[in-house]
């Protein structure tokens, strides 16, 4: 990079910090301290989103965040064990069970409500994922690991933010570091781990098959696409590689760490009525990246412009 160049970047990144406010990529913090912008906006399939809008539709209210929603069967041997607006998701093997997300270290007990009114036993989980480095995701994840003695398996890239989640002073448990492509197996199952960066060093998209009267069908557990409020140059080559990437994704079945993602409530009142599942929804696979990445461009050029681009 040249001098102008690199100059330009700096008066860039300087200009967007005072536009835009501080950054909130530090790894945990996202979403009491810096309230995000109500611009740019940007419209996808008629529906208006700024950066507040849709952290207003991921987190819902503190009660949203810490209120059981009532645990369900997705497909196969996949459940839904999370509160109305923070995933976790429960699978089921023949070797012992796998739990994505803890959430906050206070919903531990709901999740482990949600796991035995399912008819399974909390201390059945061997395994501790996560979709990021955030404390709404993973905060618990010490509580898990001391109350089921479950391995907890982190994206190598998300280690260091994880290190730093310390709830009443608790390290964070990391029993073995995982690499893009990686896999994760318990009985029959098998899950791979994509390297979704860009919301966190280390955001983590799972991918599994599971099946439903025979036939298989491609589970996507998005990690968070959100940008955060200023676009480093780092955050801006890691979403330019997870956007085609997310979208490359053989998909079926579109979850994500918040319910929203994946419009759960409209599914979960499809359930009552019976018909079909409504979480084989391959037309929905590319709702949350069409947004997201909507939101991605406009940031940018807002900041560019905000430079004198
Ligand atoms: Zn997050």
């Amino acid at each position: 990079m040249n001098d102008r160049l690199t100059r330009v970047a700096l008066v860039m990144f300087i200009t967007a910090v005072a536009v835009l406010g501080p950054s909130v990529n530090s790894g945990r913090a996202q979403t009491a301290s810096t309230p995000p912008a109500d611009h740019p906006e940007v419209t996808v399939r008629g529906r208006k989103y700024t950066p507040q809008s849709i952290l207003a539709r991921n987190m819902g209210t503190p009660e949203d965040q810490t209120t059981q929603f009532p645990p369900h069967k997705i497909i196969g041997n996949l459940y839904y064990v999370g509160t109305r607006t923070l995933s976790s998701f429960l699978i089921v093997t023949t070797r012992g069970n796998i739990l994505i997300n803890s959430t906050y270290e206070r919903n531990v007990p709901t999740i482990e409500k949600s796991v035995e009114q399912l008819g399974f036993k909390f201390s059945d989980i061997k395994i501790l994922l996560g979709t990021h480095a955030h404390g709404d995701h993973q905060e618990g994840d010490a509580l898990v690991k001391q109350l089921t003695g479950a391995q907890a398996m982190a994206m190598a890239e998300d280690v260091p933010a994880l290190q730093d989640m310390k709830p009443s002073g608790k390290s964070h448990p990391i029993d073995k570091t995982l690499h893009d492509g990686e896999t994760v197996t318990l009985g029959d199952t098998t899950l791979t781990a994509h390297l979704t960066a860009g919301h966190t060093r280390g955001c983590t998209t799972w991918t599994m098959e599971e099946r439903e009267v025979g036939k298989p069908y491609n589970v996507v557990i998005g990690c968070s696409l959100r940008p955060p409020a200023t676009l480093t140059p780092q955050v801006v080559a890691e979403f330019n590689h997870t956007f085609p990437l997310v979208r490359s994704l053989p998909c079926d079945v579109p979850l994500g760490d918040h319910p929203a993602q994946y419009n759960l409530a409209e599914k979960y009142a499809e359930i009552e009525r019976g018909a079909r599942n409504p979480f084989i929804d391959p037309a929905g696979c590319k709702y949350e990246v069409d947004i997201e990445e909507a939101m991605f461009h406009a940031l940018l050029d807002e900041q560019q412009k905000a430079a004198g681009w």
